[in-house]
C-alpha cells in the first residue's frame, strides 16, 4: 500500500526541512572531527575562529572580484517566466588561476596546507554561518522584494522551513552577481578542488607521500577540471534549472560541497590508505574512463541540444530523436527534441552511471580496511541520483506529458539496462 497524499506532505513539507537541516549541518561539523582524531572537537569550532574567517573571507573576495571583472557572457536558459539569466565565462581561467595561487601560497608559506587541515572544523563553522545566513536572506528577498516573476513566488501555501530549504527565487542576483554561480562555481566547486590538494600536501608533510591519496585527488581534480572547463553546460542543469536558491542548494554548495564531497581526502591524512601501486594505477585508470564517459554523455546532449537545425552525428550515424512539446508559462506552445542516439539510447541517466563509478573508484584507494568512512560520499552520491532521477521524471513528465512517456517506452532503463 503506498501512503497517502497527506502523509507525504506531511513529510516532504514539515518533516524533511527541520529534520535535514539540523542533521545535515550537525554532520558537517562531526566529520570534521571524526576524519582528524588528533583534534579535539570543541564546542566554539560552530563559530568559526579568527585564521578560518581569514581564509573563508579571502576566497569569498576572490570570488566576487572573478564574477566582477569584465569577461565574456554566457546566456543561460530562459526560463518558463520569461527570465534569461547571465553568466561570466570565464570559469576554466579561474580554476587554473586559483590552483596555481593556492600552489604558490603554499610554496611561499610552507605551514599553510597543515594549518587549513588543522582548522577544517572552525572553517567549517564559519562557512555555517555564512551558508545559513546566505539562505536567511534569500528567503526574506524573495518575499519581499522578489524581482521575480515566477508564479511559484505567489503560492503562499508552504510552511517557512520548507521554503528557506528548498530556496525561493530561481536565480536571484545580489552584489551584482549570480547567487547560484557564486555560490555553487565559485565557492562550493573551487573549495573542492583547493581542499583537496590542501589535504594531499597536508597529509604529505606530516606522514610522508602515499600513492592513494594520490590517486584520490587526481581523479577529482580531472572530474573538478572538467567542470571548470564545461561551466556553460552546467546552467542548462537542474541545479539551475530547477533548483532554487535555499539551504538545499545554496547550503550545499557553500558547505557540504567542502566538507562532505572531500571527506575522504580529509581522511585519507589521518588514515593513510594501503593499496599497493598496481592497485592504485589500475584505480586510476578505470576511474579516468569513467570520468570521460559521464562528460561524455552529458557532451553528446550538450553537441544535440545545441546544434539547432544542423543534423548531427553520434557514434558515426545521423542522430535520432523524438519531437516532443511543451507549453511555457504565457501558455504558447513549443517543440523540444528529446535524443535516442548514442548513449541516451542506452539508458535514461546513464550519465549518472559513470559519475557513480568515477566516486566509487575515487573513494576505493583506502580499500576496505576503514570501513564506511571513505566510502561515504559514494552512498550519499547515490542516494542523491537516485532522488535526482524521479525529481527530473517528474519534471519531465509535467513538462512533456504524453512526448515523456513515449520517450520512456523507447529508452527502457534508467541507470544500467535490464537492470533499473
Ligand atoms: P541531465 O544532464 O540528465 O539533464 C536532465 C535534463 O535533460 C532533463 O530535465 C531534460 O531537460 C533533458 N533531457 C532528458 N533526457 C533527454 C534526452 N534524451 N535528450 C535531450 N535532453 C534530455 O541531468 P543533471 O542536470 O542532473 O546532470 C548533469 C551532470 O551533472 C551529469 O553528469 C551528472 O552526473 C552531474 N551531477 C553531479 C552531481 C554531484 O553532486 N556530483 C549532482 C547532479 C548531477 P529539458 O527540459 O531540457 O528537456
Amino acid at each position: 500500500m503506498s501512503p497517502s497524499k497527506s502523509t507525504l506532505d506531511l513529510i516532504n513539507y514539515h518533516l524533511v526541512p527541520p529534520v535535514f537541516l539540523i542533521v545535515f549541518t550537525v554532520a558537517t561539523q562531526y566529520l570534521s572531527y571524526n576524519g582528524n582524531p588528533s583534534r579535539n572537537f570543541e564546542l566554539w569550532f560552530v563559530l568559526g575562529n579568527s585564521f578560518g574567517w581569514k581564509c573563508i573571507a579571502s576566497l569569498v573576495a576572490w570570488a566576487l572580484i572573478w564574477l566582477w571583472l569584465p569577461s565574456k557572457t554566457f546566456n543561460g536558459p530562459t526560463t518558463s517566466f520569461g527570465y534569461t539569466p547571465v553568466y561570466q565565462a570565464n570559469g576554466e581561467l579561474y580554476y587554473f588561476i586559483s590552483v596555481a595561487a593556492l600552489l604558490v601560497i603554499s610554496f611561499v608559506q610552507p605551514s599553510i596546507c597543515v594549518s587549513i587541515y588543522e582548522n577544517f572544523g572552525p572553517i567549517l563553522g564559519g562557512l555555517n554561518i555564512l551558508a545559513l545566513s546566505l539562505c536567511a536572506y534569500l528567503w526574506i528577498k524573495a518575499k519581499l522584494k522578489s524581482d521575480e516573476k515566477d508564479p511559484y513566488l505567489l503560492d503562499k501555501k508552504y510552511p517557512v522551513l520548507h521554503e528557506f530549504y528548498r530556496g525561493m527565487e530561481l536565480h536571484p542576483r545580489i552584489l551584482g552577481v549570480d547567487v547560484k554561480q557564486l555560490t555553487n562555481c565559485r565557492i562550493g566547486m573551487i573549495m573542492w578542488q583547493l581542499l583537496i590538494i590542501i589535504f594531499l600536501i597536508a597529509g604529505w608533510q606530516l606522514h610522508g607521500f602515499n600513492g592513494g591519496h594520490l590517486v584520490n585527488v587526481l581523479l577529482q581534480t580531472i572530474y573538478i577540471y572538467k567542470f571548470f572547463r564545461w561551466e556553460t553546460g552546467y546552467f542548462n542543469t537542474l541545479d539551475i534549472t530547477l533548483d532554487r536558491a535555499g539551504y538545499y542548494l545554496c547550503w550545499g554548495c557553500l558547505v557540504w560541497i567542502p566538507s562532505f564531497y572531500t571527506f575522504h581526502s580529509y581522511f585519507f591524512v589521518y588514515h593513510q590508505p594501503t593499496l599497493g601501486s598496481l592497485a592504485n594505477i589500475m584505480i586510476f585508470l578505470l576511474g579516468l574512463l569513467s570520468i570521460y564517459y559521464n562528460y561524455n554523455v552529458d557532451r553528446q546532449k550538450e553537441l544535440f541540444r545545441t546544434s539547432l537545425d544542423k543534423s548531427v552525428k553520434i557514434w558515426g550515424k545521423p542522430a535520432q530523436y523524438l519531437k516532443v512539446v511543451y507549453k511555457t508559462a504565457d501558455g504558447k506552445q513549443r517543440e523540444s527534441k528529446l535524443l535516442l542516439s548514442g548513449w541516451w539510447g542506452v539508458a535514461r541517466k546513464i550519465n549518472y552511471t559513470f559519475e557513480l563509478l568515477a566516486a566509487f573508484l575515487w573513494s576505493v584507494p583506502g580499500g576496505f580496511v576503514f570501513g564506511i568512512w571513505p566510502f561515504l560520499y559514494f552512498a550519499f552520491l547515490l542516494a542523491l541520483l537516485v532522488h535526482r532521477i524521479y525529481r527530473d521524471e517528474s519534471k519531465c513528465l509535467d513538462k512533456y506529458g504524453r512526448g515523456w512517456n513515449d520517450y520512456c517506452l523507447k529508452v527502457k532503463y534508467r541507470l544500467i539496462p535490464y537492470v533499473f
